[in-house]
């Protein structure tokens, strides 16, 4: 149990009254869980740049291993360079590299497409000073032409210098299990966390499956459809539901776990309970 690592990931805040929110679940997430890391995410073609700065530099200064999500858009290589720097400077050790989703019509900055290339880039511009995270698909992202090649995809970005690799959100064990045998077939050994997402809102996480390619499984579907009236059951039964995920993974050799918190304390933290861990 001891070298599992957990991670929470928090959304960028865009307001003064978020960062407060985000800075108080950040407190009862690390006094209960003790975690390896926290995250903060990139907003799509740097529409977040500053919020996230802001949020990591005010995690780092209350002593929290921190890692920053870090996206190219059509940002400038100086650009990304400048901002590389200064989190190192600042004594971060952690990103999160992506490509991120870019508004359609647009592609990276000068080499920099992929999440492989911005990997090589940091290795380039900043030695082995920072471990690397990368995403990963268990279900495969959605716009992969095949299984064969998002795999390749994901191996050139463990290849160009990733650590350690965090999955989408799925609620379906076997494709994890699957994914890493693949992934082990093809030599790729490093650690791949899965992403987890606490169910508390129906309807948007709905919409957010659908558009990141995120299956929900029918009968889970029809669970919430059921309870969409009735906040207590929905509770009840997204709680169990994703506690079980969670244990079947765990016990099935998952290296940890990454929750994605939706800036929200409690929903990880039943899970959490109910792990017992
Ligand atoms: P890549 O690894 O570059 O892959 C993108 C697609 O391109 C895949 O289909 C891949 O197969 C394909 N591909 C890769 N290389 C090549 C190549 N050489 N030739 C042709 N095709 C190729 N988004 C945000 O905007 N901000 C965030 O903070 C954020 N955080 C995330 C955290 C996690 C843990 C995860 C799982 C996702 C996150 N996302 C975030 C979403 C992510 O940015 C999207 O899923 C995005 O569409 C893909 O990013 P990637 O880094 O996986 O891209």
């Amino acid at each position: 149990m001891t070298d599992r690592h957990f991670s929470f990931e928090f959304s960028a805040p865009r307001t003064e009254a978020a960062t407060a929110k985000l800075l108080d679940v950040h407190e009862r997430l690390k006094k209960e869980t003790n975690p390896s890391f926290f995250s903060v995410t990139y907003g799509a073609g740097g529409s977040t740049r500053d919020g996230t700065k802001d949020a990591v530099l005010r995690l780092k200064s209350l002593g929290t291993d921190v890692a920053p999500h870090l996206s190219f858009g059509t940002d400038t290589e100086e650009k990304i360079e400048g901002l590389i720097l200064e989190y190192q400077r600042a004594g971060i050790n952690r990103v999160v590299a992506l490509r991120g989703d870019m508004p359609s019509g647009t592609t990276g900055a000068g080499h920099i497409r992929y999440a492989a290339d911005l990997v090589r880039f940091i290795r380039e511009k900043t030695g082995d000073h920072f471990i690397i995270e990368v995403a990963c698909y268990p279900e495969i992202h959605p716009d992969s032409k095949s299984v064969d090649a998002d795999l390749r995809f994901f191996k050139a970005k463990v290849d160009a210098g990733a650590n350690s690799a965090i999955t989408q959100y799925f609620y379906n064990a076997d494709a994890y299990f699957r994914y890493v045998d693949a992934c082990q077939k093809l030599g790729v050994d490093i650690p791949i966390v899965p992403g987890i997402m606490p169910i508390t809102n129906f309807a948007s996480l709905i919409r957010f499956s659908d558009k990141c390619g995120a299956e929900i499984p029918r009968w889970i579907r029809q669970y919430l459809h059921s309870y969409e009236n009735d906040p207590e059951s929905l509770k009840t039964f997204a709680t169990e539901t994703v506690s079980d995920l969670c244990r079947r993974l765990l016990d099935g050799g998952a290296p940890g776990l990454h929750f994605y918190t939706l800036n929200q304390s409690l929903p990880s933290l039943r899970i959490w309970r109910n792990l017992g861990l």
